[in-house]
């Protein structure tokens, strides 16, 4: 099979993971979540006491991460000093930390390596904000998923519920707002859908439906898979 790279970007909410996770399985390609690097580093600095709006204290940080991602058959796993941390960064102080360490540019240099890596050997789908843009720019397929603040709201509500946090709606669709407004004006690496990617609107859309869409414009792109 020929190497390729399938680039997922979109806010918060939108879906990439699910989807992502899903095509991945079906095409037999490895899912690279760099969203989850974000969030280690976030992670990283609040266990040390470090705030990550701190600048100078996150980069004297930076050299000191050792993380290690894990591509496995359900996803990804995420090690820090070999401890496993792929579940404890999933909460909404961690994405927003996560959303402010994102705006350093030596942060965002250090990552965008790790993953250019990653897609070296494999045939890969990788969900963030700058993947098309920046990171994969030679990507045969670029995705751009979308949805309503308030449908990405109800989202992550369901997925926070399920972790035992009682989230208020409000609040939520609040920082959804927040960090939209983090991730798209940036001085680095902007979320901005790229001239090459597809638009896709999943406010109304079924998961399933989502990747059948996904698969089929890969195989336009590169032939069947
Ligand atoms: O996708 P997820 O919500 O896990 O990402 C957390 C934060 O990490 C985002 O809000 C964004 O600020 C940052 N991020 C980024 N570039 C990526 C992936 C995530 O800036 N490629």
């Amino acid at each position: 099979m020929k190497k390729f790279a399938i680039a997922v970007d979109g806010p918060a909410g939108s879906g990439k993971s699910t989807v992502a996770k899903a095509v991945a399985k079906r095409l037999g390609i490895i899912y690279v979540d760099t969203g989850a690097m974000y969030r280690g580093v976030a992670y990283f600095c609040i266990q040390q006491g470090v705030s990550p709006l701190d600048e100078a204290g996150v980069l004297s940080l930076l050299k000191d991460i050792k993380m290690e991602i894990q591509p496995t058959s359900d996803g990804q796993r995420i090690f820090l000093d070999g401890e496993d941390i792929t579940s404890k960064i999933r909460t909404q102080k961690i994405g927003q930390g996560a959303s402010q360490v994102a705006t350093i540019q030596t942060v965002r240099q250090k990552l965008g390596d790790m993953q250019r890596d990653m897609a070296k050997n494999n045939s890969v789908i990788m969900d963030g904000r700058d993947i098309g843009n920046f990171v994969l720019p030679q990507a045969e397929v670029k995705i751009y998923m979308d949805a309503s603040v308030e449908e990405r709201a109800r989202r992550r509500m369901g997925e926070l519920a399920t972790k035992g946090e009682k989230p208020v709606f409000e609040v939520i669709c609040e920082e959804i707002i927040r960090r939209d407004e983090n991730d798209m004006n940036r001085l680095y690496n902007p979320l901005r859908q790229g001239k090459d990617a597809v638009y896709l609107d999943t406010t109304a859309m079924a998961i399933d439906d989502v990747v059948e869409t996904i698969i089929r414009i890969t195989e336009e792109k590169i032939g069947e898979v």
